[in-house]
């Protein structure tokens, strides 16, 4: 065996701040070894040691139709014989842009980036350019990528490591940046009234995935729209979750509200690295070379995420919708059932195939409410799972994604994990 995969962990953390490329895939908050993935398919990841595991992190939700899913590589070896990047525009660009838009109507035109926060990024730009102001609104405990302004009160590891706002962020770089809680409408009311003509863009997570699942209260996003469009300001749904998740056309779809603004990522790009953003025609008219503001990529568009995007989203229809809520309301419920019959205090939040086990007796509406669960617990039963051979992710403030891979077999191995993790937990 050569030195590197003997030696995963050591070598992993000697190359990499904290042993990983990204803070979520850090097993530190569960004080618990990472696995190395060696290889995935359908709803299973399998590690270097030969473990296999029914994995609820799906790419952090990036992958519905589960790993490796083979249209999707029947795609990405057709296109490979083609090219892998051209640096120019090509025609499955449009093609996915097409499709794209069908299901997200509120989407007149689209630029393509290689990441969601790169989307974001983007798509404040051009809101701030577009109504000519500087502050925006986000919501505690959402996530919009690590933009620096965007790094205040952010969810997903933020949450998880407990940075509140990022270091190396200058203040004067987020002073512009407005937070309030998640489905509390009144204050932000409040400020704007006072603020008029201030703010260019109020972002959020139509379903927050971020601080574990969290749902929109019932008039929150139609009270966004409408205090939007009375102030000027630009609403932004950051769908990169939810998007082609909570349904086809998303979370606007699914609770019938239409931005002015849009993101995509992950399940759009089938697995690849992907990002969108979009919106009404005359904001995005803005973005150069039709407009004065400055985007670009050097692999936005490339060949092989539009091969692999296309082929996800041309296959997702309503009865793979309606599968995948059948599965998840099955499981969350018998979690449900599992908590009350081992006197478990727990909260399941779920909405589509998205749903998070909170440990707390509290309604989980907002940062605070998530913060709540009892984390120490969560610890013991991710761990008690992960035994199991069942991958939750290693942090409370995220969300577990069912996929249309997962078998009723699948099911059944989980919640018998879980029955046994309730029994253990104390
Ligand atoms: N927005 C949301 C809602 C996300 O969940 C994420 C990533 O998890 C991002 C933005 C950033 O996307 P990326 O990790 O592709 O940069």
């Amino acid at each position: 065996m050569d030195k590197i995969k003997k030696n995963l962990l050591s070598q992993s953390i000697k190359c990499f701040p904290g042993g990983v490329n990204s803070p979520v895939r850090s097993f530190a908050a569960v004080g618990t070894n990472p696995i190395f993935v060696s290889r995935a398919s359908g709803s299973k990841i399998y590690d270097t040691r030969g473990n296999d595991y029914i994995d609820f992190i799906n790419g952090w939700g990036s992958l519905i139709f589960g790993h490796s899913a083979q249209f999707t590589v029947g795609a990405l070896k057709k296109q490979l014989k083609n090219g892998f990047l051209y640096g120019i525009s090509s025609e499955y660009e449009m093609r996915f842009a097409k499709k794209l838009m069908e299901s997200y109507p509120s989407m007149d035109m689209v630029r393509f980036t290689n990441s969601g926060t790169e989307a974001v990024m983007s798509a404040i730009r051009t809101a701030r350019a577009y109504t000519k102001r500087e502050k925006i609104v986000k919501f505690e405990g959402c996530y919009h990528g690590h933009a620096d302004y965007l790094l205040v009160k952010a969810g997903s590891g933020a949450t998880t490591f407990a940075v509140t706002n990022s270091g190396g962020v200058p203040d004067d770089f987020v002073k512009n940046t407005i937070v309030f809680p998640y489905n509390e409408i009144d204050s932000l009311k409040n400020y704007i009234r006072n603020n008029r003509g201030e703010i260019a863009c109020i972002i959020v997570e139509p379903v927050a995935g971020n601080m574990g699942t969290v749902l929109p209260k019932k008039n929150f996003l139609s009270d966004l729209r409408r205090i939007s469009t009375k102030y000027g300001s630009v609403l932004l749904f950051d769908e990169i979750i939810t998007g082609f998740r909570v349904a086809r056309g998303g979370a606007q779809d699914a609770f019938g509200i239409k931005p002015d603004m849009t993101c995509l990522g992950k399940i759009a790009g089938g697995g690849l690295p992907f990002g969108a953003f979009g919106g009404k025609k005359e904001i995005m008219a803005l973005v150069s070379p039709l407009g004065k503001v400055y985007q670009a990529g050097t692999f936005s568009g490339n060949p092989l995420t539009m091969a692999a995007g296309l082929s996800v989203i041309e296959r997702l229809n309503e009865k793979i919708y309606k599968l995948l809520d059948e599965k998840t309301d099955y499981l969350t419920t018998e979690i449900i059932k599992l908590g009350k019959k081992f006197g478990m205090i727990v909260r399941v939040n779920k909405i589509a195939s998205m749903f998070t086990v909170f440990f707390t007796s509290d309604e989980v509406t907002d940062l605070k409410s998530a913060m709540s669960s009892d984390v120490k617990k969560y610890v013991r039963f991710f761990n008690l799972l992960f035994k199991k051979g069942v991958l939750f992710p290693p942090s409370q403030f995220e969300s577990c994604f069912l996929s249309q891979a997962h078998t009723d077999e699948d099911l059944e191995k989980t919640l018998n994990a879980v029955s046994d993790a309730f029994k253990n937990i104390n």
